[in-house]
Parts: structure tokens; C-alpha cells; sequence
């Protein structure tokens, strides 16, 4: 098994790991990143426009990412799962599994010859199954590493990629490979999951074709999405009523989430607007129990929001059921008038709320009452993990929008900086005393 040596390890690519992996780069530490998708970019590469400022979430991303690939420090693994973490006095060892791509990443040069000659279509998880894309593909447009990844249970190992290809990348005998980082510090940027789209009976068990997830109306807002505009699954109609539904998947004693996932008011205040703009014509509710704006700037995103027509309902939904033309029908009770009523509209969102994407067992750590990794110094440290040399970021360690996600990974890469100085310190010391 090969080893790998160097100062830093920071698991997951997304907006919290890639600025905690450029921020040790550029102090001159030696960096590895891991990612288990065949690109980094994580969660807001595939969203269409950020809160509170509107800018484009592809033109904050892609550069980063880019500037990741291309730092002379940080060595980037993709596709790559981490099998376990264990200490070694000096730092820590982590097996990982590089997955097969059954494409040569040293020769492919991303060109998509292959994905053009491929006959097999299958639903896109980047669109978030709304889109597709081939067997073989390069995973989106401005995917990084511009490598191709064949889906090998798909594939009708027609061989048509393979005469296609230019260089001779593509390789059906490729097997998975485990190697060892060791480093002396780690960060932890393993992200979040939405809660199951499925997870309430009462909102249509996910079967109702036009109750939909948010990072799905995502994809329909991206400029980069797979139509270019709003359309209901069911049967690509235009909707002209569109309802979110707040706290779907948060705050919720029944599904185990008892706890506020922070970003969702936000998300559907922002969605609202996009699609205000994307669909003058349709009309916005938002069903909600209270707004939570806790950011710079979000309160008056909000009353913006109010302003351009988007509707607030305080109100509890109690249940989701569809027409025969499959039209959303909510039933929800208007809390401060004690009435129940029913509205039906073409298009409903649920607001659903965050889990950890990563179990904190993976990493030999202890999660906290939420599931998140837990951060016993929240206030004095709060990227510290009981763990002396592993820190955390972003939304492993809790609901977080980018700007927190952002701010923490530059805390944590400063927290990590100083223990790996520390340690290189120990080290130079004894060395002196060995020599003295
Ligand atoms: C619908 C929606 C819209 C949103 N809109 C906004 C917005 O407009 N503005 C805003 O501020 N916030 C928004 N957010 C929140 C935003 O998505 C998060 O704040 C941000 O993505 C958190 O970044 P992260 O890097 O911590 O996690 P992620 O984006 O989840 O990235 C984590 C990365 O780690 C990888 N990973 C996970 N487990 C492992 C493992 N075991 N090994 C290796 N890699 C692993 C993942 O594949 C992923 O690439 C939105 C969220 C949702 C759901
Ligand atoms: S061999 Fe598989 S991946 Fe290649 S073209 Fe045929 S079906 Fe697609
Ligand atoms: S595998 Fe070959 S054909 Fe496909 S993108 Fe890579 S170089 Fe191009």
C-alpha cells in the first residue's frame, strides 16, 4: 500500500474544505484533499444563486475549485472514500479507498468523446435525477478534476467508449485501490444531507410527483440547470401557484430532527425571488410556523421578499394530497386564526433541513445530541473537536450557510496551522536535545 506523507489532510471538497485546504496551502503546509465525488465543488456548485447578495453560485465556486487543482501544495484524491482513522504518536494515519473510475485519470484529457458514443442514459444526480447524462461522462460541465467516470452497473460494456476515445483512457479492469495519508493534522469539511424527501407520510411519502426537494428547484433556477427554466416533474408543465412548506424536515420531535437547520427560511425567501423573476406571472406562498433571518442583510432580503408580492402564511401544514391532475393540495392549520383550510397549487417545495453527510464514527469521533460532530469549546474553539488535531468546518459540525462555512474554514485552517506548528516545534526541539 503506498503512503502518502504530508502536514495537513481536510476531508471534503466543498465551499467549507476548499478554503481551509487554500488557506494551509498558502502558509506553505503540505495539504491532501479528499473527496468522495468525482468532483469537488460539493452542495454549492449545483445551487443556482446565493442569499443574501443574489451572486452567482458557479462564478464564487468554480474559481475556488480551479484554484484548489492548481495549488502546488495540495494534493487533490477524488472519488475517494475514507476507511478509518487511527492515531500514530505523530499524527494520524487514514486509509483510503480509491474508488474506480474505470477511465485512466493520468491519461484522460476530459475531451467527452466517450460520453458522446455512449448509448445509455440515466438520471443525473448532479440535476438531482431531473437532468441525465451517459454511462460514462465527465461529471458536469466544470467538473475538477475534467476526468470521466463510468458508471459501471449501467454500462452495457458495449466497448463503444472505448474505441471513441482518443488516448486509450478507458479501462474496464480498473480496481479499487486503498492507500495511506499520513498527516499530523486533520479538518473536517464532510458537509451536510438534506432529510429524506420521503420521510413524512403525511407530505405524500416523496411518491406525489410535484412535492419536490429544494436543491431540485435549485437545479431549475441554475442557469447551468437542466432546462433552463421552472417545470413541474409530473408533466413538465409551467406551475403558476408555487408553495414552499417551512420546517419539512426541521424542528420535527417525530422525525428525530429537533433542531433548527437555520438555512431553509432563507433558501425559500431566495427561491421565491428567483422564481418572481423566472415566472412574473406565478404566484409564491411560503408556509411557515416563524422566519428565521439571523444573517447580515437577511432581515431586509425578507421584507424585500414581502415587497415583491411573495406570500407569508403562518401557518402549520398538517398534510399533502394531490388531485387527479396531480396538483398539490396542502391542508394546514392558520395558527393564529385557530381555521384549517385547503389550497391547491401546481408546484409544492418542502423545506426540508440538514443531516450530517458523514457519520462523526467514521472519524472516531463522538457526535453530539444533533449528530453532528460534536464541538465541546463551541465558545472559546469552535472548530476544536475533542480530538486534539482534528478540527472542523462548515456544515459537519452543524446547519451553516456558506458565509459561516466560509468563516469557520479559515478558523479552522488557522487552529490546524498552529497545531501543526506546534507539533513541527516538539519535533525541533527534541531533535535539538537528541544533538545537544
Ligand atoms: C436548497 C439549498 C439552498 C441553499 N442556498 C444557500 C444560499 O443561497 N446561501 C447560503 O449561504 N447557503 C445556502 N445553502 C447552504 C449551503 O449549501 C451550505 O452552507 C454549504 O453547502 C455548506 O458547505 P460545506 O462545504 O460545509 O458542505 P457541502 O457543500 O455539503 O460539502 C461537503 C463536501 O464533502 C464531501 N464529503 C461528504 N462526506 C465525505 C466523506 N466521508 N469523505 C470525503 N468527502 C466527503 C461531499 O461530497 C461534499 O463535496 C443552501 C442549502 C440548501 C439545501
Ligand atoms: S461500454 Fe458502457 S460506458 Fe462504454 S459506451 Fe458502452 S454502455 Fe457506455
Ligand atoms: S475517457 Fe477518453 S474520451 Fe472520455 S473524456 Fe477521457 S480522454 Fe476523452
Amino acid at each position: 500500500m503506498k503512503n502518502i506523507h504530508v502536514d495537513a489532510l481536510v476531508i471534503g471538497g466543498g465551499i467549507s474544505g476548499m478554503p481551509a485546504a487554500l488557506d494551509l496551502g498558502d502558509q506553505g503546509f503540505q495539504v491532501a484533499l479528499v473527496e468522495r465525488e468525482p468532483s469537488i465543488g460539493g452542495k454549492m456548485i449545483t445551487l443556482s444563486k446565493v442569499f443574501p447578495t443574489l451572486d452567482c453560485c458557479s462564478c464564487i465556486t468554480t474559481p475556488k475549485m480551479s484554484a484548489v487543482a492548481h495549488h502546488p501544495s495540495i494534493k487533490l484524491f477524488t472519488y475517494c472514500e475514507v476507511q478509518s482513522l487511527n492515531e500514530n504518536g505523530a499524527g494520524f494515519d487514514v486509509a483510503v479507498l480509491q474508488k474506480s473510475r474505470y477511465v485512466n485519470a493520468n491519461k484522460c484529457t476530459g475531451c467527452r468523446e466517450c460520453e458522446y458514443a455512449c448509448p445509455i442514459t440515466i438520471p443525473s444526480p448532479f440535476d438531482r435525477g431531473l437532468g441525465s447524462y451517459r454511462a460514462i461522462r465527465v461529471p458536469f460541465s466544470t467538473a475538477v478534476p475534467q476526468t470521466a467516470v463510468l458508471d459501471i452497473d449501467n454500462c452495457l460494456f458495449c466497448g463503444k467508449c472505448e474505441k471513441a476515445c482518443p488516448v486509450e483512457a478507458v479501462d474496464f479492469t480498473q480496481q479499487p485501490e486503498t492507500f495511506c495519508i499520513e498527516t499530523t493534522a486533520i479538518v473536517l469539511a464532510t458537509g451536510f444531507e438534506l432529510t429524506p424527501l420521503g420521510a413524512k407520510k403525511e407530505y405524500g411519502s416523496g411518491k406525489l410527483p410535484n412535492v419536490i426537494d429544494p436543491l431540485m428547484m435549485e437545479r431549475f433556477l441554475a442557469p447551468t440547470g437542466p432546462y433552463g427554466r421552472v417545470l413541474r416533474p409530473g408533466d413538465g408543465m409551467e406551475p403558476t401557484t408555487i408553495a414552499y412548506v417551512q420546517c419539512a424536515g426541521s424542528r420535527d420531535q417525530t422525525q428525530g430532527v429537533e433542531y433548527c437547520s437555520r438555512v431553509c427560511c432563507m433558501y425559500a425567501i431566495k427561491q421565491a425571488m428567483l422564481i418572481n423573476g423566472a415566472l412574473p406571472l406565478a404566484e409564491v406562498t411560503i408556509y411557515f410556523m416563524d422566519i428565521r433571518t439571523f444573517g447580515k442583510g437577511y432581515e431586509q432580503f425578507y421584507q424585500n421578499a414581502k415587497a415583491m408580492g411573495i406570500e407569508f402564511v403562518r401557518g402549520k401544514v398538517a398534510s399533502i394530497r394531490e388531485d387527479e391532475k396531480h396538483n398539490p393540495i396542502v391542508k394546514l392549520e392558520l395558527t393564529e386564526e385557530g381555521r384549517i383550510i385547503e389550497r391547491t397549487h401546481d408546484l409544492v417545495v418542502l423545506s426540508l433541513g440538514m443531516i450530517p453527510a458523514a457519520s462523526p464514527a467514521t472519524f472516531n469521533l463522538v457526535p453530539s445530541s444533533d449528530g453532528f460532530i460534536s464541538l465541546p469549546a463551541l465558545n472559546a474553539s469552535p472548530t476544536a473537536t475533542e480530538r486534539p488535531g482534528i478540527f472542523v468546518t462548515g456544515a459537519a459540525g452543524g446547519p451553516m450557510d456558506i458565509v459561516d462555512s466560509i468563516v469557520t474554514a479559515g478558523s479552522a485552517a488557522s487552529e490546524a496551522s498552529a497545531y501543526i506548528r506546534s507539533k513541527m516545534g516538539m519535533r525541533i526541539e527534541q531533535h535539538e536535545v537528541a544533538y545537544a
